[in-house]
């Protein structure tokens, strides 16, 4: 057997401290996942949570120490920022209970959510999906992954980006809506998990557009920074 055409490269994110990498499967997103975020987005914040997807090869992989590049996307004049928990699982599953979830979680990286906020927006309003918002090229930025059992994270963990160095979003981990294990327990009722599967865990309030030449940073502490130029065409 033979392939008709060469296969395409697997995406992958590299690993903290290591050469190794890991293979991307599915990323999956939670939408509104802390409530001040929920609320600048026009909603209640105590909704269950949902979820979408970003195709695997739009992971964009930075490099620890480095800065990524992103090219600044095509059909938006609103390129919005979304910093991220990013949960990586090692172990798959179905139905998993929330007790036993973080058994299934190999590692954490800090991500973003980069969004076309006005597609986004278009699509909403004509009740049409949001791949074109959310699952572009180079849509999921993500720094080095960290194992679980060498991250020291918790409910006061500081999440935040830096635009050019000024503040646009600043919160703590406790304020997700969901935790990892409970966003993992809703999850695997919908699709079955596998290993290589990231999860983006929603972001802070504080959403706004980046233009060509801005450098963002991102960091959780405790696991790392993230740091990406956006380029023009
Ligand atoms: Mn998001």
């Amino acid at each position: 057997m033979s392939f008709v055409l060469t296969p395409p490269p697997i995406p992958s994110v590299p690993v903290k401290g290591s050469d190794d990498r890991f293979a991307v499967h599915r990323i999956y997103c939670v939408g509104r996942n802390y409530v001040e975020h929920a609320i600048e987005m026009g909603h209640s914040g105590r909704e269950a949570p949902f979820f979408f997807l970003k195709p695997a090869d739009t992971v964009l992989a930075v490099p620890e120490g480095t800065v990524g590049a992103m090219r600044y996307p095509t059909l938006t004049q609103s390129l919005h920022h979304e910093i991220e928990l990013v949960a990586a699982i090692g172990r798959g599953g179905r139905n998993i209970a929330a007790n036993d979830a973080m058994s299934h979680v190999w590692g954490y990286a800090v991500g973003l959510d980069m969004t076309r906020r006005d597609l986004q927006n278009e699509a909403k309003k004509l009740g049409r999906p949001w791949s074109v918002g959310k699952g572009f090229e180079q849509a999921a930025p993500i720094g080095p992954l960290t194992r679980a059992a060498d991250c020291r994270i918790g409910a006061e963990t500081a999440i935040s980006l830096e635009v050019n160095g000024e503040m646009r979003q600043h919160s703590v981990l406790g304020k997700l809506i969901w935790s990892v294990a409970e966003i993992i327990e809703h999850l695997s009722t919908a699709w079955d998990l596998a290993p290589g599967d990231l999860i983006y865990t929603g972001t802070p309030a504080g959403v706004a557009a980046v233009v060509a030449g801005d450098t963002l940073k991102g960091s959780i502490a405790g696991i790392g920074t993230l740091e990406l130029k956006i380029i023009g065409d």
